[in-house]
């Protein structure tokens, strides 16, 4: 046997849970109505939330910065990598965001790995975390020197007992992460009990608004602004790769956190910085947010229609209260088959089956933009009324 054979039974075992992913492939740009694997279908699956992913002003500002600043960097930020328009950024982040200072990152990803990994240093300090967090932060928590628990999604009750354990109480530093808004349910979290139970047990919070920014809050500055406890919460962090539609993290939050970061963060250190069209492009999409409210509101419409929409044809739409509707359909072979039937009607959307989310929760996942029109949603709930009847759903 070849030593490289293992991958082959790797592949066998995927297949035979179902877990073995195809790429699709999308023949143009990211737009609310997409051509995806040669079939222009609505697209319900991006997370480009405003549809600022092809926004003509935004695309000006990224060729701009190749003229003045070129294609890349070559150099990680600590060494050469840092350009005035990597600062502006950051000021414009931190104004945004409500807080002293910001930082970016390649990735929402690699945010999260390095906050969680830089401040979290010793087998002394605990690090608390909701069951349903994103895979970056389970990744960061993994890489963090502490201790970990995990409370059971948004109960508030185990939070409690966690942070008033023994154990917690002797910790030297204790940090509470959660989604703003959780990925697969679309559903927000309880950001002031989660507050008010970590100023009262001595922890600091850190909140990932991956889908909040943009999103909820003033001007789309996330879950924070969205519950007035902007000045209360300790760390927040954002991605540049959803509704500002190009590619990034950040966290914002005190200076000291920033400059602390800065010496000590390890994907800040070695990995190189992000081309400066991409900055460019993310200071565009923040001009845009903080002008134009309509691209916000029509989200918000987009989704508050259609998931009445689809509740109206006898769908459940689990906890969603944001622009993520999930359907709920309870087995992995019938939402595949469910995406399948949608994708001949010409709609595009996910299934979602174990271990992405737990046994019996497999579902369709579809996120509206604001680019969606009352045609595309229509025709999207047309399609799913068919689907769901010819699987036995509805
Ligand atoms: C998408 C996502 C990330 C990762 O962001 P990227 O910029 O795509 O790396 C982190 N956290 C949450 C909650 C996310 O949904």
């Amino acid at each position: 046997m070849a030593v490289m054979d293992f991958l082959d039974e790797e592949l066998k075992t995927l297949d035979a849970e179902g877990r073995r992913i195809t790429l699709r492939v999308l023949g143009g740009a990211q737009e609310p109505v997409s051509v995806v694997d040669g079939k222009r279908v609505v697209n319900l699956t991006s997370n480009n939330y405003l549809a600022f992913t092809n926004h003509p002003k935004v695309k000006e500002a990224a060729k701009a910065a190749i003229d003045r600043y070129g294609v890349g960097t070559a150099a990680v930020r600590s060494i050469i990598g840092t350009m005035d328009i990597h600062l502006a950024l950051e000021e414009r982040l931190a104004r945004f965001k409500g807080t002293e200072a910001a930082l970016v990152f390649q990735s929402g990803f690699a945010t999260n790995v390095a906050l969680c990994q830089s401040l979290m240093t010793s087998d002394k300090d605990l690090l608390v975390s909701d069951e349903l967090n994103h895979a970056s932060i389970i990744d960061g928590a993994r890489l963090a020197k502490s201790a970990r628990k995990v409370y059971r999604h948004k109960d508030m009750r185990h939070l409690e007992e966690i942070l008033s354990s023994p154990e917690a109480r002797a910790a030297r530093r204790r940090l509470v992460v959660t989604d703003g808004v959780f990925s697969m349910d679309g559903d927000i979290a309880p950001l002031p009990a989660i507050q008010d139970l970590a100023d009262r047990y001595d922890a600091f919070v850190m909140v990932d608004d991956a889908h909040a920014s943009g999103v909820l809050g003033k001007n789309g500055a996330g879950t924070p602004s969205h519950f007035g406890l902007t000045a209360r919460t300790q760390i927040q962090i954002g991605t540049l790769s959803k509704a500002v539609a190009a590619i990034g993290g950040y966290v914002a939050g005190s200076r000291a956190l920033r400059d602390y970061l800065v010496s000590t963060a390890r994907p800040f250190l070695f990995s190189s910085s992000h081309p400066p069209s991409v900055t460019a492009t993310c200071l565009a999409v923040l001009d845009i947010l903080e002008t134009e409210p309509e691209h916000m509101k029509r989200l918000w419409a987009n989704a508050d229609a259609f998931r009445k929409g689809l509740k109206a044809l006898g769908f459940d739409t689990g906890l969603s209260e944001t622009p993520i509707i999930p359907v709920m359909v309870g087995d992995t072979q019938k939402a595949k088959k469910m995406s399948a039937l949608l994708f001949e009607e010409g709609v595009f959307a996910l299934a979602i089956g174990f271990p992405t989310v737990g046994k019996g929760k497999e579902r369709l996942r579809t996120i509206v933009s604001a680019g969606h029109t009352p045609a595309d949603l229509d025709k999207a709930l047309a399609a799913f009324s068919k689907a769901g009847k010819a699987i036995g759903l509805i």
